[in-house]
């Protein structure tokens, strides 16, 4: 069981815990992820470490509600416990000295950004953030992202806050400007592939943070398995980051939707039971 003790709504529907879980945030590094069951009657679901605090001995999560596992989530308080909490998960991002380093982050890809680019920033890469969002008020974690990067552009669909359009266009603008050695984006998966598209032909190296179903995520049980240059590749153990430029998203996307139908049931069946409250 792994207690709530902090509890704060970002934005419609996204959610920031920070949980007690001393040993993932001794040896959390970023890049990685936990799996957790909100009950012991829940499902497992995978998300990212968007901080830690090892002095105190506690992580932050932050997430969307979605379907009925993240529902049951969120309607947890703080004081309340987490039935099972396992990580930290995945391979962790290399903290190497790669020079200009842009990310770009979509959604619910913002948060697990910002431990990787503090720390890219500290063993002395340049960093810059493109961060984006639908609309203003969907735009989140601007005052951490920015103090992780030496550069923040922020982009809405609607042009409601920061610059209009999406952050593929501020990206390619860009590229047009400056030399740049590496680019990870981490976000919804049209975007992370615009991104590998845009790259792909300029050999600028890109890595993905792929979202894939997954179950185990110890390596056993295959779900979420994807297709890399050519090789299929469990991404809990092998990713969940990968070079953008050798992922087959079709593929990812195909199997990403291929229990649509069963989710929308689950969701309207415990919507009801589970989201008693307006918000969390
Ligand atoms: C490595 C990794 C890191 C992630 N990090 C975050 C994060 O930081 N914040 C966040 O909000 N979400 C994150 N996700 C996605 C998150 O796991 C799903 O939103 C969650 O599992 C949805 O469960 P549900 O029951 O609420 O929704 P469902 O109704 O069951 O599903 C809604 C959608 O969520 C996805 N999904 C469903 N079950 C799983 C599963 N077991 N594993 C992965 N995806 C699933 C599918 O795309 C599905 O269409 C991450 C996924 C992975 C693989």
């Amino acid at each position: 069981m792994a207690r709530i003790v902090d509890k704060t709504l970002l934005a419609e529907r996204v959610v920031l815990l920070e949980i007690e879980a001393e040993k993932v945030a001794r040896y959390a590094q970023p890049g990685q992820f936990v799996v957790l069951m909100p009950f012991e009657t829940s499902e497992r679901i995978p998300i990212s470490l968007h901080n830690w605090y090892k002095e105190k001995g506690t992580i932050e999560i932050v997430f969307q509600v979605v379907g009925r596992t993240t529902l049951e989530l969120a309607s947890l308080d703080v004081g309340n416990s987490v039935y099972t909490l396992l990580g930290p998960l995945g391979r962790p991002l290399a903290l190497e000295k790669y020079g200009r380093v842009v990310f770009v982050g979509g959604g619910l890809g913002i948060p697990p950004i910002y431990t990787i680019a503090r720390e890219l920033k500290r063993v002395g890469n340049e960093v810059c953030s493109i961060i984006g969002a639908r609309t203003a008020s969907l735009v989140i974690l601007e005052e951490r992202i920015r103090e992780a990067s030496d550069e923040l552009l922020i982009c809405t669909d609607d042009g409601s806050y920061g610059r209009k359009g999406f952050v593929t266009e501020a990206l390619q603008e860009l590229l047009g400007q400056k030399h740049i050695d590496l680019v990870i984006a981490i976000g919804p998966v049209p975007m992370m592939e615009a991104v590998s598209h845009l790259t792909r032909p300029l050999g600028i190296k890109t890595i993905v943070s792929l979202n894939p179903i997954m179950l185990d995520a110890t390596g056993m049980c295959g779900v979420c398995r994807v297709k890399v240059g050519g090789e299929t590749k469990f991404a809990c153990v092998d990713g969940p980051k990968f070079d953008g430029h050798q992922v087959d998203f079709a593929d990812l996307r195909r199997r990403l939707s291929m229990y649509a139908k069963e989710e929308a049931e689950a969701l309207e069946k415990w919507e009801t039971k589970v989201w008693r409250r307006e918000s969390p």
